[in-house]
């Protein structure tokens, strides 16, 4: 069966689900198209109830909807907690500024033609959401509370690995008070997408995942002429320069590299040390892995979780393979580790060649790659020597000179002094092969509104 809940901590397989069938998706995609035409009719202040009362039912069971995170994809579970708040901030989000970003805008032709035109956001209908495993719920909530603000609905293809959280999504909104059809789960195999996608009634697809599911998806929305976003992988810099608060960097580049398991699309996965504080940033960054804790991610002490599945640890030992036949340094780091559990030590990657394959990968996992760079244009050329171009950072304490340099960066997002993170109020996306199009704020509710234009002209106009 290929959707399963299978425990990455104990291996245990918790719950099957059969596969759905062309009948089933048939009949989620007319569930979601009924619920579209009468949704699209409701007010603002309709959806923002729903929302909102979403976000409290988030916050009110915490700790019930965390522990199905951590059972089915094994993140420890003050993460999961913090992912559910998360979630419901997102969701405030829209229910405060959901209107605003809504709200018709005038315009003026200008140059040629003078005249009021009038943009107003409209739904499109239903979209297909494909979603990853490694944020289970927030990745559902973030294309959810935009979709479902701006009039859409949504059918779910969630990852195979977590059904259960992708289920609880769907509960949520019921118990939230949304009626049947706003948020359609189906565990549909990957065949499904061209039934899914050839549907007139589809009308776009956001997806989050590899490159691979990308081209994909993108493929067979471009063949029906559908709209797509993709949020694909990341191997993000983490530019450190000499005038860089050090210590603190390298405390907070060990964090940016290790929750979630290192399994965060935004993860500080490529570190750029300028020469002169490389030694003492490697010497704080290995003290500060020391401290993990492997173990039971139910255990609030643990501070390194297991990966989310054996298949994940296999990818993860490969990838190590192809470094050591590179010749790069490895450096594990001996922490005490579980008997059971998909788990991976921290390992530290040193004198990577630039064109090394080991240079220009993802490591889903507690793998650091660290590169010592000649000067400031070396780390710029260093950050930009990846095929992704997701998020990525940049530590100085001269804020002008980060922000120039973090122009310099091809990348969708830069943080300047913290690692790249999540927030339910910036946006999120990324160019090159880390995919296309925003997420959040206003930008991510845009992607799937129909902007009408109105050219307004008055009953005594010219002939
Ligand atoms: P994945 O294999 O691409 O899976 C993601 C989703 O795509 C799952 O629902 C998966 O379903 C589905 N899928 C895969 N191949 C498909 C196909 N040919 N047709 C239809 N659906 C398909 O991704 P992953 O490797 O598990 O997840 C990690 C990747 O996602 C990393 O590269 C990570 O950086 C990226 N990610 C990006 C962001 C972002 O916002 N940019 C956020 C999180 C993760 P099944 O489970 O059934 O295979």
């Amino acid at each position: 069966m290929a959707y399963a809940t299978t425990n990455p901590y104990t291996g245990e397989v918790v719950k099957e689900f059969d596969t759905a069938t062309e009948e089933q998706i048939e009949q989620a995609i007319t569930t979601a198209h009924e619920a579209f035409l009468k949704w699209k009719e409701t007010t603002f202040e309709e959806r923002a109830e729903i929302l909102a009362a979403a976000a409290s039912i988030l916050r009110s069971k915490k700790r019930q909807y965390a522990e199905i995170l951590t059972m089915e994809m094994g993140k420890v579970i003050g993460e999961a907690e913090l992912e559910v708040e998360l979630c419901a901030q997102m969701l405030d989000y829209y229910v405060k500024f959901g209107a605003e970003h809504l709200t018709p805008r005038y315009i003026r032709a200008r140059g040629f033609n003078d005249t009021d035109v009038k943009l107003v956001p409209e739904p499109l209908g239903v979209l297909y959401a494909v979603e990853p495993w490694n944020f289970p719920f927030y990745q559902v909530i973030r294309i959810s509370a935009p979709q479902l603000t701006a009039g859409n609905t949504i059918v779910l293809k969630h990852a195979s690995n977590v059904p259960q959280s992708a289920l609880a999504m769907v509960d949520l909104l019921h118990e939230a008070g949304a009626p049947e059809g706003l948020l359609v789960n189906v565990f549909a195999s990957h065949d499904a997408s061209e039934q899914i996608l050839g549907d007139d009634r589809v009308r776009g697809v956001a997806l989050t995942g590899s490159e691979k599911a990308g081209a994909a998806i993108a493929q067979i929305a471009a063949k029906n002429l559908k709209k797509s976003t993709l949020e694909l992988g990341g191997a993000d810099a983490f530019v450190v320069l000499a005038d860089a608060e050090v210590e603190k960097a390298a405390k907070w580049a060990a964090f940016g590299r290790h929750w979630n398991a290192g399994q965060v699309c935004v993860s500080s996965k490529r570190i750029i040390v300028e020469d002169s504080v490389y030694d003492r940033f490697l010497e704080v960054y290995r003290e500060e892995v020391k401290k993990l804790k492997m173990g039971d991610p139910m255990d609030s002490t643990t501070t390194l979780a297991p990966l989310s599945s054996q298949a994940a640890l296999e990818v993860l030992q490969e990838q190590l393979r192809l470094a050591e036949a590179e010749g790069i340094s490895m450096e594990e780091i001996e922490l005490d580790m579980p008997a059971t559990g998909a788990f991976h030590r921290p390992v530290i990657l040193t004198d990577i060649p630039d064109d090394s394959k080991t240079s220009q990968i993802e490591f889903f996992g507690p793998v650091s790659s660290i590169y010592r760079a000649r000067d400031e244009a070396d780390a710029i050329r260093l950050a930009n020597n990846t095929p992704f171009g997701l998020g990525g950072s940049v530590f100085s304490t001269d804020i002008d000179k980060a922000q120039r340099l973090a122009r310099q960066i091809d990348t969708g997002m830069v943080f300047i002094n913290q690692p790249t993170g999540a927030k339910a109020d910036i946006p999120f996306g990324g160019v090159k092969r880390s995919g296309y199009g925003h997420e959040l704020t206003d930008l991510g509710i845009k992607e799937f509104v129909n902007e009408k234009v109105i050219v307004v002209t008055d009953i005594d106009g010219d002939f």
